[in-house]
């Protein structure tokens, strides 16, 4: 049982039901700030590319200061004034070229002024940026980390909807006494002034905004090169044994994963850092789940079902990502439901029947409460804890659910259709349901009518 009041866009106070309701529930209070967001990927006339970060979170003060070059294309013609997602950064100067640009801030938005362009014109935008410890930031000063919890504008300057995919150079400094892991692959660790280290990662796939983050911290590190993906573990006053011990199963975690998406794991590394607070949260090339969870693994070898949950995230959500929240449960459906489908392939049906068992429970109290909806949101405003519910266990009942009614052969067969025709692209629920249709040679237009629409 965690509780945690979190300062989001709307102060809004979540209360975690289990360390297993799992990740991006602390993140939908955030979610509900986006879902007023006007602007789509249809409406903005250009696109992000590329995100170039620069970084410098200070522990003892909680705050950051940072510099975010943006790579733009014009996909109409310009619209003298673009909109980026701030969150509550501070804005210090905006540049084009060198050349300072006129900025508004307009609550989470940023709006820059810029001459008019063409379509297809490239532009380079600079951001300097401050900013504190907030929901998409944490810092912890006793256990000496710093890690992103999903609102990527919360640290940077970005666009948050799901749609926007780009690739990302990260440069983070910290003390010269840390290590961490960001999104992509470590090019280099180098010296700077003040007993100081400035650690580049490069993420050379584009992958949604919303993935890119960070852990760093007097971690200790331990490795496990048994897979095709490196893995790292990161953890503070757990033993290199006790580390490896936590994450044992990741390698097969990935092989499972691999077999049942069709697509190998999207890069070479994989790295899994215990931080001191956190319900878990994906990031594009790694993960965090808590230092109590960890304990809880080494006291219990079968709950590694958050582990698997985290690690399902890298093929769905990650890359196979819902088009907008309101889809939101083809991420947090699918990851749980591909934890219940590794812990029964690990350790057997009866394993899976149970924890099937308790998402069904779960779902059927939110119905009898009156609260059942749609898993295809009509409206993602102010997600309540009974909504969330319905993304996460309603979700991935749903998918039993459908396993069941075609049969385990054409269930994996659409999954991997599903999960290989969009790999590295948005979705919806209609994409999936026509790989199923095709997998099956089913109409499951009824199916999809009860669970999913209505
Ligand atoms: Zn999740």
């Amino acid at each position: 049982m965690l509780e945690r009041d979190r300062p989001g866009d709307h102060n809004v106070s979540v209360r975690l039901i289990s360390i297993l309701t799992t990740c991006l529930v602390l993140a939908l209070s955030a979610v509900a700030g986006h879902a007023q967001t006007p602007a789509t990927g249809a409406e903005r006339p250009f696109s992000v590319t590329h995100y170039d970060v620069e970084i410098e979170p200070r522990l003892q003060s909680q705050t950051l200061t940072g510099t975010a070059t943006l790579s733009l294309v014009f996909t109409r013609d310009l619209v003298q004034t673009i909109a980026l997602d701030r969150g509550r950064l501070e804005i210090d100067g905006v540049e084009e070229d060198g050349r300072p640009r006129a900025f508004t801030v307009d609550g989470s938005r940023l709006r820059i002024i810029l001459p008019r362009g063409k379509p297809e014109e490239k532009r380079l935008l600079t951001v300097r940026y401050r900013g504190k410890a907030s929901s998409g930031l944490l810092f912890n000063t006793e256990r000496e980390q710093i890690y992103t919890v999903f609102s990527t504008s919360q640290w940077m300057i970005a666009l948050d909807d799901p749609r926007a995919r780009a690739t990302l150079r990260l440069r983070v400094t910290m003390p010269r006494t840390w290590s961490g892991a960001g999104s992509g692959r470590e090019v280099s660790r180098r010296d700077v002034a003040g007993e100081k280290v400035q650690t580049e990662w490069q993420l050379d796939r584009p992958a949604p905004t919303y993935t890119f983050g960070f852990a760093v911290g007097a971690f200790s590190e331990a490795s496990d090169q048994s897979s095709r993906v490196a893995l790292r573990y990161l953890g503070r006053d757990f033993s290199d044994a006790e580390l490896r011990r936590i994450f044992t199963e990741s390698a097969q975690m990935v092989s499972f994963f691999e077999q049942r998406s069709g697509v190998p794991y999207p890069g070479d590394a994989y790295t899994q850092a215990l931080v001191a607070r956190t319900a878990g949260q994906e990031m594009a090339g790694l993960s965090i789940v808590s230092e109590e969870y960890g304990r809880a693994v080494m006291a219990d070898p079968a709950a590694i079902g958050l582990i698997a949950h985290e690690l399902a995230h890298q093929w769905w959500g990650n890359m196979v990502t819902c088009h907008a929240w309101t889809e939101f449960w083809l991420n947090e459906g699918f990851a749980t439901f591909m934890a219940a489908a590794y812990r029964e392939h690990r350790f057997g049906r009866e394993v899976y029947a149970k924890e099937v068992a308790s998402m069904k429970a779960r779902y059927e109290q939110v119905r009898e409460r009156g609260n059942d909806r749609p898993l295809v949101f009509p409206a993602w405003d102010f997600p309540t804890a009974d909504d969330r519910t319905l993304v996460y266990q309603k979700g991935g009942y749903v998918l039993h659910e459908l396993r069941e009614q075609v049969g385990d052969t054409a269930f994996w067969a659409g999954i991997r259709r599903y999960t290989t025709d969009h790999f590295g692209k948005s979705v919806t629920t209609a994409d999936f349901q026509m790989a199923m249709e095709q997998a099956s040679g089913k109409d499951l237009r009824a199916f999809f009518d009860r669970w999913v629409y209505h």
